[in-house]
């Protein structure tokens, strides 16, 4: 499972970043674009069986949804478009350069000290 081994890489960064912060991890904030590849479901259950047996058992997963944003490089004009056409709709130009959408990134962590 693909979400799995997102889960276990993002407690591997988070265990790097809390060993500097000592306290507990209360919860985690990750950002998900719609373009990702990531089903924010399937991370939010592979992240519970990621989590057990580690000092985030107990660590809160917050996932934040980002939608897609691209910008038409023949005008400059940016929007969100719909999943059947990506056209810019002040221009028409078919090829947009995407903005937003695909990212997978750890944003914050909440740390008890
Ligand atoms: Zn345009």
């Amino acid at each position: 499972m693909h979400e799995l081994s997102i889960a276990l890489s993002m407690i591997e960064q988070i265990e790097e970043q809390s060993a500097k912060h000592p306290g507990t991890v209360r919860s985690v904030q990750v950002k998900v674009g719609v373009l990702s590849g990531v089903d924010a479901e399937a991370l939010r259950f592979a992240w519970e069986l990621a989590r057990e047996g580690t000092d985030l058992a107990a660590t809160l997963l917050e996932i934040e949804s980002v939608p897609l944003l691209v910008r038409c490089p023949a005008c400059g004009n940016t929007h969100t478009p719909d999943i059947q056409s990506i056209l810019c709709p002040r221009c028409i130009t078919p090829e947009q350069d995407i903005l937003a959408g695909r990212e997978l990134m750890l944003v914050s962590l909440e740390i008890d000290s």
